[in-house]
């Protein structure tokens, strides 16, 4: 079963194969691949995104000084959205139904000031998003 923390929840669906290195956009696309037919764990804290990625330290995100506390409140605030709990489970299909409706406050709320932007806007999906 697939474990994944709140804001990975959201924006995986915007995943364009692009990522830090070859190790952790090859594990985005096994994930996504596991998505389609595994039941989500919803978990807080380093999951099995984080766990490729070359910033991650001793279980914190090291992404740039004192950005894990952000990332943690950035999960929160996903879970809230999307009307779910840590623990607790989810499925794929209803995750991007849910992300549908709450794309517009979270582009407002985070997508303008993230570094990955640019990425999220070669999605067919994230564009269909911004054009509603
Ligand atoms: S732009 Fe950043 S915050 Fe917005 S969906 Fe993409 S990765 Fe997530």
């Amino acid at each position: 079963m697939l474990s994944l923390r709140g804001h990975h929840l959201v924006c995986l669906h915007f995943f364009t194969g692009e990522g830090y290195d070859e190790a952790f956009i090859r594990n985005l696309r096994n994930i996504l691949t596991r998505a389609d037919d595994e039941d989500i764990t919803i978990t807080s804290g380093a999951d099995d995104v984080c766990t490729s990625c070359l910033h991650l330290r001793e279980g914190r995100c090291e992404y740039t000084e004192d950005v894990d506390a952000d990332i943690r409140e950035m999960d929160k605030k996903a879970l809230d959205l999307l009307n779910l709990s840590d623990p607790g489970r989810a499925g794929w299909e209803a995750l991007r139904d849910s992300v549908r409706k709450i794309f517009p406050e979270w582009h407002s709320l985070y997508c303008s000031e993230c570094d990955w932007r640019g990425a999220c806007e070669k999605n067919i999906f994230f564009r269909e998003m911004l054009k509603k």
